[in-house]
């Protein structure tokens, strides 16, 4: 098909491997932890030490923050930056952050690793433009209304400019449930093992909202074939200054983060039964 040639998997291409830090995400587990927002240097450095103890692998935590209302906390902004870089220094974990506006990608890309379009700007298709330009992995999310076909567009526009370093993100879609605050869509996740060449992960904190679903949401994306997955985490998290309810607390990440590998280790052990 035309609109998704060089994302589409046929026999030609092997699995895209996308290097984070010692992760060859596609063949290695991809555990990526942190607060939803950062919100001071002392938090993200606390939490980092912590997440990377625990076996996180990739740290989050977003400085510029979209948010529905305007009068909502938007983020510690450009100076977040230099907590990153801190963290960078003390723990050496890599960081993947969200870009939310073409002018701040040049400044994020000193200090990040990796770079976050969110659920809200998977078709933003000048940002997406933009990011395909760079030479940093993309953690592209699922926009909250989109369809596979049209989350998979977005992934072309990037490689299209030349950057394969890409890992979808299922984050839930909007459907007619309420009780959870999307709809975490695990079908995604084994369609897209057909359908694509890129490793997707997925996350459930923002696919639910409710902490108490992230282990088994986390489990079952990895026994669907996620090749990792995504979660906030916090010191304290109902202080957490947004997404309190899908954040959990480091004594639980410890346990979620352990299950996710031994989940792993046996999803390995019967591969030649999954796709
Ligand atoms: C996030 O990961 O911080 C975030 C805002 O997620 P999403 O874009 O999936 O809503
Ligand atoms: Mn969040």
């Amino acid at each position: 098909m035309k609109d998704l040639e060089k994302v589409h998997k046929n026999e030609r291409r092997d699995r895209t491997i996308v290097t984070v830090g010692d992760i060859r995400v596609g063949i290695d587990c991809l555990i990526v932890a942190g607060p939803c927002a950062v919100e001071s240097d002392k938090q993200i450095i606390t939490i980092a030490k912590e997440v990377k103890k625990a076996g996180a692998n990739l740290l989050r935590g977003n400085i510029y923050k979209p948010r529905t209302s305007p009068y909502s906390f938007s983020g510690v902004q450009a100076k977040g930056l230099r907590y990153l870089n801190e963290v960078k220094l003390q723990t050496g974990l890599p960081i993947v952050t969200e870009v939310l506006d073409i002018r701040d990608i040049e400044k994020v890309i000193e200090y990040c690793d990796v770079i976050q379009v969110g659920s809200r700007n998977m078709q933003n298709y000048s940002l997406l433009r933009e990011v395909g330009k760079i030479d940093k992995p993309v953690i592209l999310k699922r926009g909250f209304m989109a369809t596979i076909h049209e989350w998979l567009c977005s992934a072309e526009y990037i490689l299209l400019e030349g950057n394969k370093n890409i890992i979808l993100c299922e984050r839930g879609i909007r459907t007619f449930e309420t009780y959870t605050r999307n709809t975490l869509d695990l079908s995604s996740v084994a369609a897209l093992k057909e359908l694509t060449h890129l490793p997707v992960i997925s996350d459930p904190s923002h696919g639910t909202g409710k902490r108490g679903l992230i282990l088994p949401l986390c489990l079952s994306s990895i026994m669907a074939g996620s090749d990792g997955v995504m979660m906030e985490v916090h010191t304290d998290p109902n202080m957490s200054v947004s997404d309190a309810n899908q954040t959990i607390s480091l004594e639980k990440f410890y346990d979620v983060a352990d299950k996710v590998k031994k989940t792993w280790e046996f999803r390995q052990s019967i591969s030649n039964c999954l796709i």
